[in-house]
């Protein structure tokens, strides 16, 4: 048994006038304890101005109930801003935007913030792409690895890259996805579905990574560029975007309890991850 427990246990119980005041103080002084974040992308690929330019750990709260109530808000629910707003609230360096966040930054956030408040156990129900079948798998969080930038990247003071492009020849400057860019593309999608177009999710996110091609910057050319290029060009980058991107490796095997397959499959953020029941 711990020695405080036992003291306290040795201790008689104060009654009466002999009762010292309550400690407020105590409770007054409580400081919500901190962790430091190890960041996917090491503080690369933020701009040279950007508060996390050069900076590869980030300085969280553990989550308290004013970030219970943030995330059972049931206004921000429904604005979808919940998990930013709470985010948001448990950063100690205040000059950091979530929003402006490197989506594999975001998720190591999301990941701590969920360890510190609900613990790193998490349920979810996966369904087999085999068989259909639907079943709970229990994730450890803590086991989770983060995906690192590779060493052979060149950087512009602006955080940017580049790719060349094998079919045409050109060469794209780059960036990485943020938190806003990967809301942005969810609504332009949801627009679409609900006018019932025909969607456009890739070309909607090359449009977004691509900064500039041969060096000219404005929209209308790169956009017009984009809608056109060769498919083994979009393919090339997207596969070394994905290649050169951090992030937290959230990739997860199992065997189907039903039909025996084995799936390959991305741990979810599901409702339950920041509500479990
Ligand atoms: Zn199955």
């Amino acid at each position: 048994m711990p020695r405080n427990n036992q003291s306290r246990l040795e201790n008689k119980p104060e009654t009466g006038a002999d009762a010292p005041p309550p400690n407020t103080d105590a409770l007054l002084n409580f400081v919500t304890p901190t962790e430091f974040v190890e960041l996917p992308t090491k503080g690369k690929f933020y701009s040279t101005d950007h508060p996390l330019h050069g900076v590869d750990t980030i300085e969280i709260k553990y989550m308290t109930a004013k970030e219970t109530d943030l995330l059972t808000s049931k206004t921000l629910l429904k604005k979808g801003v919940a998990i930013d707003r709470m985010l948001q609230s448990i950063l100690v360096d205040k000059s950091i935007k979530v929003s402006d966040l490197f989506i594999g930054d975001k998720n190591a956030l999301l990941i701590a913030a969920r360890i510190s408040g609900f613990g790193a156990s998490y349920d979810a129900n996966i369904t087999c792409r085999n068989c259909g079948a639907t079943s709970e798998q229990c994730f450890n969080l803590e086991e989770v690895h983060r995906k690192e930038a590779s060493d052979d990247i060149n950087f512009t003071p602006e955080g940017t890259f580049f790719v060349d492009l094998p079919k045409s020849e050109i060469r794209a400057e780059c960036r990485l996805l943020t938190g806003a860019d990967e809301d942005l593309l969810l609504k332009k999608s949801e627009k679409k579905k609900k006018l019932k177009l025909v969607e456009s999710l890739l070309t909607d996110q090359l449009k977004l990574i691509i900064v500039s091609l041969e060096g000219v910057t404005e929209r209308g050319p790169v956009e017009n560029f984009v809608d056109v290029m060769p498919a083994m060009d979009s393919n090339h980058l997207r596969k070394e975007y994905a290649r050169l991107k951090p992030d937290i490796d959230l990739s997860y095997s199992f065997d189907c309890d039903n039909c025996g397959a084995n799936n390959d499959v991305a741990i979810p953020f599901s409702t339950n991850f920041f509500w479990p029941e």
